[in-house]
């Protein structure tokens, strides 16, 4: 997939490249012998590399052509990492603060160069130590509603939301990497997935026979198919937050494409479910947990309460898109109509996110992509047991999404599912 120019980068290849990019250099500052390079990536896709200046550092991500995950057997677009720096402006553009400064892109060598977060960790290692972001609610509720509400028809003008869903239409090889292993591997026998065995045998072949489970888990994939509400995040896990005690980012956005603004919602609150589900596995003597899963219960009701209240607050003084043109809700019974509208779409949002917070439980425990608040419970007795309630759970969500009267039911069925 790559052109004729692109390379890999290495540690001791990044700095002659780097002193070629005098923005980049300037912010390093020395030259090119007083830069250190550490390759810190973690994820299952990309390079990155922290590079250390006298008196800067930056981080550079670099696509692959292949999915560093699986290995070269699976080739992967490397314009995803244009998607990113595309997502990245967007993103930083509606919710100044809350992503990583774009410092340069260079689309031959798929490569992005961004601002260096510090001391900022990611937050789902945050989750399975016990770490409280008092930010977290508050950051993401704001992330969301800006970027959601500002890149849909409520806001845009439609040649101009048309114009933005041009720029990412492409980005299909990632969107089919979503399609495939969170809405269909998961219930079909696939050579990538893998689960806890034997303990969760039986579920996971259960869940492979279960018409409603796998006809509702593809009507999610129909909407991640066809609704082109917004410029979804498409990826918005606890792995894609970093955060200190007071300051809360979203990086990696490489999925990022125009799809149902419930996909993101439902991806973060899906998240912290399986930390909360997975807690028993990290408790100590000195430590259970109650307080913690406590905690992140309520950041599971505070984030869609703060990102309601704001995506309807933005509706109402900046809703001047195509979408309900706000001239002919002027009057009383215009604004009440408005409300009642306004009323019905969170709903609709609300059974969306747990549609898709149910789909991404799943995926997490049958797939081929794990997350770390499991696969860190060393006892695999334990560990299952966790899985087995998220299965559980997640079956729950997209199957009788439309059932939950509200965030504190969601919240009660958490609390009953552990
Ligand atoms: P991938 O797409 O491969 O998952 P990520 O963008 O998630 O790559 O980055 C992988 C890791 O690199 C992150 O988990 C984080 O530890 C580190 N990282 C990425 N971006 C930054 C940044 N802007 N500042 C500090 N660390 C970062
Ligand atoms: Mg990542
Ligand atoms: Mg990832
Ligand atoms: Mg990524």
């Amino acid at each position: 997939t790559g052109g004729a120019d692109y390379r890999p980068m290495n540690e001791a290849s990044l700095p002659a490249y780097l002193a070629g990019i005098p923005e980049v250099a300037d912010r390093l500052g020395g030259t090119s012998v007083d830069w250190t390079v550490a390759e810190v990536g973690d994820g299952n896709l990309n390079l990155v590399f922290i590079v250390r200046g006298p008196t800067g550092v930056l981080i550079v991500k670099q696509a692959l052509p292949y999915v560093r995950l699986v290995g070269d057997s699976w080739p992967l677009p490397l314009d995803r990492s244009y998607y990113e720096t595309q997502a990245l402006l967007t993103q930083g553009r509606h919710a100044p603060g809350l992503v990583p400064v774009v410092h340069h892109f260079d689309a031959t060598m798929a490569l992005v160069i961004m601002e260096f977060l510090t001391p900022h960790v990611i937050m789902r290692k945050g989750l399975i130590g016990g770490v409280e972001y008092p930010r977290f609610a508050a950051t993401l509720a704001e992330f969301m509603a800006q970027t959601l509400f500002k890149t849909s028809d409520l806001y845009l003008p439609a040649a101009e939301k048309k114009a933005q869903v041009a720029v990412f239409c492409a980005n299909t090889e990632l969107c089919r990497i979503t399609e495939d292993l969170v809405f269909t591997d998961p219930y079909r026998i696939a050579k990538l997935n893998h689960w806890t065995t034997p303990q969760l045998d039986d579920i996971a072949a259960e869940f492979r026979v279960d018409g409603p489970l796998k006809a509702a888990a593809q009507a999610m994939k129909l909407k991640f198919l066809s609704q082109t509400e917004a410029l979804v995040h498409g990826d918005l896990h606890s792995g894609s937050i970093m955060a200190t005690a007071d300051d809360v980012r979203v990086i990696d956005p490489e999925f990022a494409f125009f799809g149902p603004m419930g996909f993101d919602v439902g991806a973060l609150i899906g998240n912290l479910i399986l930390a909360y589900l997975s807690q028993d596995g990290h408790a100590t003597a000195q430590d259970p947990r109650i307080a913690y899963r406590a905690w992140i219960l309520r950041q599971i009701a505070e984030v869609w309460t703060l990102f309601e209240a704001r995506f309807i607050e933005l509706w109402n003084t900046e809703g001047k898109g195509d979408a309900f043109v706000a001239e002919l809700f002027a009057d009383d019974a215009g604004r009440a109509a408005l409300a009642v509208e306004q009323k019905a779409y969170m709903r609709r949002l609300f059974e969306d996110t747990l549609g898709f917070a149910g789909c991404k439980m799943i995926r997490r425990i049958l797939g081929l992509a794990h997350v770390a608040d499991f696969e860190t419970i060393a006892d695999p007795d334990v560990r299952a047991r966790g899985e087995r309630k998220a299965l559980r759970l997640g079956r729950r969500l997209v199957v009788d999404r439309t059932r939950f009267a509200d965030v504190d039911a969601l919240c009660a069925a958490v609390v009953e599912a552990a």
